[in-house]
């Protein structure tokens, strides 16, 4: 198993999940490497729940510390909020440091927080779902196109508080720029993950639904990874192998590892004999 998505304390909505407890679990559940992607978030109010800048350095240092004492292998990574008037800070900040993976997110749209059951129903109203999701993969595929990223997380957020307002979305409500953003990730080489943590939040389904991964595939995206979004070591891994066994059913052939930002696809045949591998 691998898990590309791991928010330690940093994240200030995970105090008091700790590096040490993320690799205990790791190493009991058989997990062979992880991704530490803590939130970097440089505007909107959730900068408070960010990482600040004066403890990436910190940050990084402490996973290299624990690696020395694991033979789990561990990734440094950001889970990193877009916001398309931040593109040169959030380019000068990523450019400081050495890490393995950056995560690209659009929690806020255009100044809505889709993470928010309030600003969802705002957000939403007064117009067809599909123009909503047309306008959520606008600031998307902006967020693909601006280099910044090696892999989107859960592309389709936006559903995280939709079945609570309006209904339980499908295929057809994902709009018309959709297509766009799955080509973009295809034209700037960037990854899409499937994200478990839908089942967990209630949603029904991980980010994102198994028609997106087709489309996807059809698209020709060939970057993809798995990572569970644990706010706390106990759901690191989960759901794993049902993952797996969507993106094989979508047509995929394996999963990118990923080293100083990197990639290179391992087939699910050979993700057994990983540290082989790379
Ligand atoms: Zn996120
Ligand atoms: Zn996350």
């Amino acid at each position: 198993m691998i898990d590309y998505h791991i928010h330690e304390y940093h994240s200030r909505d995970t105090l008091h999940a700790t590096i040490p407890n993320f690799i205990k679990e790791a190493e009991k559940k058989g997990i062979s490497e992880i991704a530490f992607t803590t939130h970097l978030i440089i505007s909107s109010p959730d900068v408070i729940i960010s990482i600040q800048n004066n403890e990436i350095q910190d940050y990084i240092e402490e996973i290299h510390a624990a690696q020395e004492l694991t033979n789990v292998k561990l990734l440094v990574g950001l889970e990193v909020d877009y916001f398309p008037e931040e593109e040169r800070r959030l380019e000068t900040i990523l450019s400081e440091y050495d890490f393995d993976i950056i995560l690209g997110s659009t929690h806020y749209i255009n100044g809505y927080d889709v993470g928010k059951r309030s600003d969802v129903e705002e957000f939403f109203s007064g117009r067809p779902l599909s123009k909503g999701v047309d306008e959520y993969f606008s600031v998307w595929k902006r967020a693909i196109e601006s280099g910044l990223f090696d892999v989107m997380a859960h592309p389709d957020y936006w559903r995280k508080f939709v079945h609570f307002h309006i209904k339980n979305p499908t295929w057809q409500d994902y709009g018309e720029v959709v297509f766009d953003a799955l080509q973009s990730l295809v034209d700037n080489k960037v990854g899409l993950e499937v994200n478990t943590s839908g089942i967990r939040h209630g949603v029904g389904s991980f980010f994102p639904i198994p028609e997106f991964l087709v489309s996807a595939k059809e698209a020709g995206v060939k970057i993809v990874t798995i990572g569970s979004d644990s706010h706390e070591p106990t759901s690191i891994g989960y759901g794993f192998t049902e993952a797996c066994n969507q993106l094989k059913a979508a047509g995929f052939d394996g999963l990118n590892l990923f080293r100083n930002r990197k990639s290179e696809l391992v087939k699910f045949n050979n993700l057994k004999n990983l540290n082989s591998v790379m």
